[in-house]
């Protein structure tokens, strides 16, 4: 599970965090939307300890992210993330691309590694590109190989941060699948989109960021056909 506890987070003395708690069970998709700059993607950074906090705390299985003594790189292995933009490194192939944190951060002998990293191209959906460079690739097949990379690592979290915003839209749905398949699998899952309508369709819950703040949280289906608060109805309006 993870919990957030009244968090507060500033960058210098702008605060963009104002105060946010929320709790993601095991399972659970989780999807962030609202306008820009309300403080989405510093959520997740927040999450994942890329970002101090200045107030509150966040646990992950128990674990408090921000805590001295906790060993983040061993607490990140349980959180995969992946970003809008791409990430691959260029001198690799697909393959080694995700073969490469295995190896390194698991220390993995290099055969189980490479057999791993087969698996997870095969279970998005590239095996057939397993021996491409990253600049081959498409921008959903670069998608794809960053969600790769990130199970790879077997996370119990993956957080994704409008993973498909930058991509052409014939390209989305391929992404788009394979989401939807890890939920199918149980990934609990906190997902920041525009997509509306996949949150909806996809989600178990929504929460509509406004300034800082959770202005609206809830089931999916309601918060985006039938928002309780004007705020959320407002946005809805302009995106929809
Ligand atoms: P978008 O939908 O455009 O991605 P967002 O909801 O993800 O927006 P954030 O990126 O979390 O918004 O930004 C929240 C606020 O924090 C914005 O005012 C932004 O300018 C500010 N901010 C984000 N990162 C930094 C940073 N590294 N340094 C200073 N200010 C930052
Ligand atoms: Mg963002």
């Amino acid at each position: 599970m993870i919990e957030i506890r009244n968090v507060r987070k500033s960058f210098g003395n702008h605060e963009v965090i104002k105060g946010v708690s929320l709790e993601v069970k095991k399972g659970e998709v989780l999807c962030l939307i609202g306008a820009s700059g309300s403080g989405k993607s510093t959520m997740l950074q927040c999450i994942n300890g890329l970002e101090p906090i200045q107030a509150g705390e966040i646990l992950v299985d128990g674990i408090s992210v921000h805590a001295k003594s906790t060993d983040l790189n061993l607490l990140r292995q349980k959180l995969g993330i992946v970003f809008q933009q791409y990430n691959a490194f260029p001198h690799l192939n697909a393959l080694e691309n995700v073969a490469l944190a295995p190896r390194i951060v698991r220390k993995m002998r290099p055969k189980d590694a490479l057999e791993i990293a087969r698996e997870h191209l095969d279970y998005v959906g590239l095996s057939a590109q397993a021996e491409q460079y990253p600049t081959s690739l498409s921008g959903g097949q670069q998608q794809r190989l960053a969600i790769a990379r990130a199970l790879a690592m077997k996370p119990d979290y993956m957080l994704f941060d409008e993973v498909t915003s930058a991509l052409d839209p014939e390209l989305v749905g391929e992404v788009l699948d394979t989401i939807r398949k890890l939920r199918t699998n149980g990934m609990t899952m906190i997902m920041v989109t525009h997509d509306i309508a996949f949150a909806r369709e996809s989600a178990d819950r929504v929460a509509f960021f406004d300034g800082g703040v959770i202005c609206e949280i809830g089931d999916a289906r309601q918060v985006i056909t039938a928002p309780n608060k004007e705020r959320t109805q407002q946005f809805l309006q302009r995106v929809l």
